[in-house]
């Protein structure tokens, strides 16, 4: 069985029809990455899979059960954005700790936790600073914290190293790849970057006009593209 379910999934704002009938089964542990042209609906998807966006009509489900009609702290999943979203005024710890603390945690079990994902990230030294102490890779790994100390079943990024140089870019990628190894779990990543999409992903969607262009393992879209719209966008320089 699919971990993650999209069963015929349109969403329209208004009367703008922005995702047209997504079809998608992803199974546990598998590194998903969403490309496409701006504009073209990745965010709105992820949105809608993490719950913060209703669906139009068709369901995404996670292990069966509907998103929607499911409890927030109870889905399982948690959203890495692009613009950290981190709270100034609190440190790294309060910050990698708060949706814990909301949610009415132990604060031994929130220590614990934001130890072992600090570690993992390597922020041990970090956890007194705030965030306009950090470097813009240090605010990116804290606003991956945050998503780890809730232990999700799935891992939700939407254009995480965008606001990054290059250099830090490409370094972040490996950093992600060794995350996915040690937490195994789902990765559902945007971007609009097909090398970084072909160097993460075990499988990628490529997206445009709010349809699912093709949907594969790196290798075999670039190889075996089914349009022209997948062999353009794969074939062509960022
Ligand atoms: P992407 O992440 O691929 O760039 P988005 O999912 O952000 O695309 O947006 C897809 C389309 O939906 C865009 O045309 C955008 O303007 C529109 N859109 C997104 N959110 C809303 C909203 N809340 N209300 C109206 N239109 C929206
Ligand atoms: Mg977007």
């Amino acid at each position: 069985m699919a971990q993650l379910d999209i069963q015929a999934v349109t969403k329209t704002f208004g009367t703008v029809s922005v995702l047209k009938d997504i079809n998608l089964n992803i199974r546990s542990g598998e590194f998903i990455v969403f490309v496409g042209p701006s504009g073209c609906g990745k965010s709105t998807l992820l949105r809608m899979i993490t719950g913060l966006e209703t669906v139009s009509s068709g369901e995404i489900r996670i292990e069966g059960a509907r998103v929607n009609e499911t409890d927030p702290a109870q889905r399982g999943t948690a959203m890495v954005f692009q613009s950290y979203a981190l709270y100034p005024h609190m440190s790294v710890a309060e910050n990698m700790g708060f949706s814990l603390r909301m949610a009415g945690q132990k604060k031994t079990e929130i220590r614990d936790r934001v130890a072992r994902a600090a570690a993992i990230l390597r922020l041990d030294k970090l956890l007194d600073r705030r965030p306009g102490q950090l470097s813009g890779g240090q605010k990116q790994r804290v606003a991956i914290g945050r998503a780890i100390v809730r232990e999700p079943k799935v891992f939700l990024f939407d254009e995480p190293l965008s606001n990054l140089d290059a250099e830090l870019r490409v370094k972040m990628r490996a950093e992600l790849l060794e995350l996915h190894r040690r937490l195994k779990a789902t990765m559902i990543y945007v971007t609009h970057d097909q090398v970084e999409a072909m160097t993460l992903a075990d499988r990628m969607v490529v997206m445009n006009g709010g349809i699912v262009q093709q949907f594969g393992r790196p290798l075999d879209l670039y190889d075996d593209p089914d349009n022209l719209f997948v062999a353009g966008f794969i074939g062509s320089p960022r």
